[in-house]
C-alpha cells in the first residue's frame, strides 16, 4: 500500500518538474542560481538571447559574459543578496551572440525549502538595452539643450502654462536686467519688476496661452536701476513630454536701434547734401538775372524823372537785398576753407553796428509795437568783417521781432573787458522748445512755430550767424524757455 503510495508521489515530483521545466522554458529569459550562487540552469530564452549553450553559462562562466566595468559590482550585490538571502536587481551589460554588450537587468528571488533554508534563486533577466540608449539619446539632447539654454546671447524665460509661474531663466537675462535668479524663479512673470507693467504682462501671457504665440517688435524693459532697454520679445507654447510650457525669447535691441539710428542720420545729412547742391545751382543759375536786372534799374535811376525815381529806388534797394541773399547762400554753400579769404577784417565798433542794424529794423519792430533798448550800449571794438557781422545782428535781432510778441520788448546789453567783447540779446518772445534747443543752428531747421509765424524763413539765419561768429573766432549760445523769451550770447576776443 505505501509502497504504491511512494510511486505515485515519486510520479507525481517528477511531473512537477517537467512542468517547473517547461515553465522556465516558456518565461523569458530565466536561470536558476544554486545556494552558493552558481548558475545551475539557464532556459531556452537566455541561451537564445545570448547565443551561448545552456553549458556554457553553467557556473561561474556567465560573469565572464558581463562587460568589465559591471564585473565587480554585479558579482557584489549577487554576493550580499546571498548572504542576506534577500532579492537582488543588477543592471549590466551582457555580451550576446554576435559578442556585442547589449544592457540587461536582471532580478533575483530566493527560494527557501519549507524548512526555510535557501536552496538557491529563480532569477529573470530583461533586455533593456534600447531603452537606456533611447534614455542616454534623451538625456544628451538636455545637455545640448542646457548648454544652448546657459550660453544663449539672447534672454529665455520658461513659463508654467496655467499659472505664469516662471520655472527657468537663463544667464544672459538675469545679466541683462540685474534681477538674481531667486527674483524670478517660482515668481509670476507679472510679479518680476522688468514686466511691472501688470495688465500688459497677463495680456501677453493670456495671448500665448490661447493662441500659443506672441510677438512684439520693441517692447522697452526697465532694468533693476530704472535703466530701459529696448527688446524683442517672441514668446510660444510647445509641449515638453506631458506638459505644456512657455518660453519667452527676449533679444537686446539696443544695438540695432542705435544702427538704425545713426543710418537715419547719415539719410539726413545725404539728404542736406542734396539740398546744398541743389542750393549752390540755384543761386549760380539767378546771378546772372539778377546782376542784368541790377545794371537796367542803374541804368533807369540815371535817366528817370522824379516821379518813378523814388520806384526805381525801392526796386534796386530790393535787388540789393536779393544779392545779399545770394551771397549768403554761396557762403553756405561752400567749403569753409574759400569763405575764410572773402572776410574783410578792418577795426569795427560792434555799438555802431547794433544801432545801425536796430535802425533798420524800425520798420518791422514799430509793426508789432516791439520795443528794443540798445542805446547805453558801450564801445565795443573787435578786428573784423562789417558786413558779415551786420548780418550777424540784423539775424538775431529779426529773429528776436518775427518770434517775439506784440508789445514785447528786446533788450541788447554790452560789455567788455580785457580779453571779450560780450553781448547779450534777450527777448520776451515765443520761446525754443527743448527738442529744437539742439537743432536751430542747424541748416534750415525751423521749428514748428516758426513756419508758422514767419512764412518767408529759410532756416539758414543762425547757421549763417553762427558760421560768422566762429570765423571772427567768437562763441555763440542760447538760453530759452517757451513762452517766456529766448536770450542769445554772443562773445568775441576783444581789440585792444
Ligand atoms: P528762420 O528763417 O526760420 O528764422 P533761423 O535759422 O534764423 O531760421 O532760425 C532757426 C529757428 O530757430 C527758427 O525757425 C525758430 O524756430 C528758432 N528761433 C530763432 N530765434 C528765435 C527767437 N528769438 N525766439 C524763438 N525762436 C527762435
Amino acid at each position: 500500500m505505501f509502497e504504491e503510495f511512494l510511486k505515485k508521489t515519486q510520479k507525481l515530483l517528477v511531473e512537477d518538474i517537467r512542468n517547473f521545466k517547461a515553465t522556465m522554458d516558456a518565461s523569458p529569459e530565466m536561470m536558476c542560481l544554486s545556494e552558493g550562487g552558481q548558475t545551475i540552469y539557464v532556459n531556452t530564452s537566455w541561451a537564445l538571447f545570448t547565443g551561448r549553450l545552456v553549458e556554457e553559462e553553467l557556473g561561474d562562466r556567465r560573469f565572464t559574459s558581463v562587460h568589465p566595468s559591471e564585473q565587480l559590482t554585479t558579482t557584489e550585490t549577487i554576493h550580499t543578496a546571498f548572504k542576506k538571502q534577500i532579492p537582488y536587481r543588477i543592471k549590466y551589460r551582457l555580451k550576446n551572440k554576435s559578442n556585442e554588450y547589449g544592457w540587461v537587468v536582471e532580478d533575483g528571488i530566493p527560494i527557501f525549502s519549507s524548512t526555510k533554508a535557501l536552496l538557491g534563486y529563480v532569477s529573470k533577466c530583461v533586455n533593456i538595452d534600447i531603452q537606456v540608449k533611447l534614455e542616454e539619446q534623451l538625456s544628451s539632447t538636455e545637455i545640448k539643450y542646457r548648454r544652448l539654454f546657459e550660453a544663449a546671447h539672447d534672454g529665455i524665460l520658461i513659463l508654467d502654462s496655467t499659472t505664469g509661474e516662471i520655472t527657468d531663466v537663463n544667464p544672459y537675462l538675469i545679466e541683462l536686467l540685474g534681477y538674481s535668479q531667486e527674483e524670478f524663479l517660482g515668481k509670476k512673470l507679472w510679479e518680476v519688476g522688468a514686466f511691472k507693467n501688470i495688465e500688459a504682462s497677463k495680456n501677453t501671457f493670456k495671448t500665448v496661452q490661447e493662441n500659443g504665440y506672441v510677438r512684439y517688435d520693441n517692447l522697452p524693459l526697465e532694468t533693476i536701476d530704472g535703466k530701459l532697454i529696448p527688446v524683442e520679445f517672441v514668446s510660444n507654447s510647445y509641449k515638453a513630454g506631458d506638459i505644456i510650457v512657455i518660453q519667452c525669447n527676449i533679444r537686446n535691441i539696443s544695438e540695432r536701434k542705435k544702427l538704425e539710428e545713426i543710418e537715419k542720420r547719415i539719410l539726413n545729412v545725404e539728404q542736406e547734401e542734396k539740398k546744398i547742391v541743389f542750393i549752390s545751382d540755384v543761386t549760380h543759375e539767378l546771378r546772372t538775372p539778377l546782376a542784368i536786372i541790377k545794371g537796367n534799374v542803374e541804368l533807369a535811376l540815371k535817366s528817370t524823372n522824379d516821379s518813378t525815381r523814388e520806384t526805381f529806388e525801392i526796386i534796386n534797394d530790393e535787388v540789393n537785398h536779393l544779392s545779399k541773399i545770394l551771397i549768403d547762400l554761396v557762403v553756405l554753400t561752400t567749403d569753409n576753407k574759400i569763405i575764410h579769404d572773402t572776410i574783410i577784417s578792418t577795426k569795427v565798433d560792434l555799438k555802431k553796428i547794433i544801432l545801425d542794424v536796430v535802425k533798420r529794423l524800425k520798420i518791422i519792430s514799430t509793426k508789432k509795437n516791439i520795443t528794443i533798448i540798445a542805446e547805453d550800449l558801450p564801445t565795443m571794438c573787435i578786428y573784423g568783417d562789417s558786413h558779415y557781422l551786420e548780418k550777424l545782428f540784423f539775424n538775431i535781432l529779426s529773429n528776436a521781432i518775427y518770434y517775439g510778441k506784440y508789445e514785447g520788448s528786446i533788450s541788447v546789453q554790452g560789455s567788455v573787458d580785457t580779453e571779450q567783447v560780450l553781448l547779450r540779446i534777450k527777448d520776451n518772445g515765443i520761446g525754443i522748445t527743448r527738442e529744437d534747443l539742439p537743432n536751430i543752428f542747424g541748416r534750415f531747421y525751423r521749428s514748428e512755430q516758426a513756419r508758422e509765424i514767419n512764412k518767408e524763413g529759410t532756416g539758414l539765419g543762425l547757421a549763417i550767424s553762427k558760421w560768422i561768429v566762429e570765423a571772427h573766432h567768437g562763441e555763440i549760445s542760447v538760453d530759452s524757455a517757451l513762452n517766456k523769451g529766448t536770450t542769445f550770447r554772443i562773445s568775441f576776443p576783444v581789440l585792444i
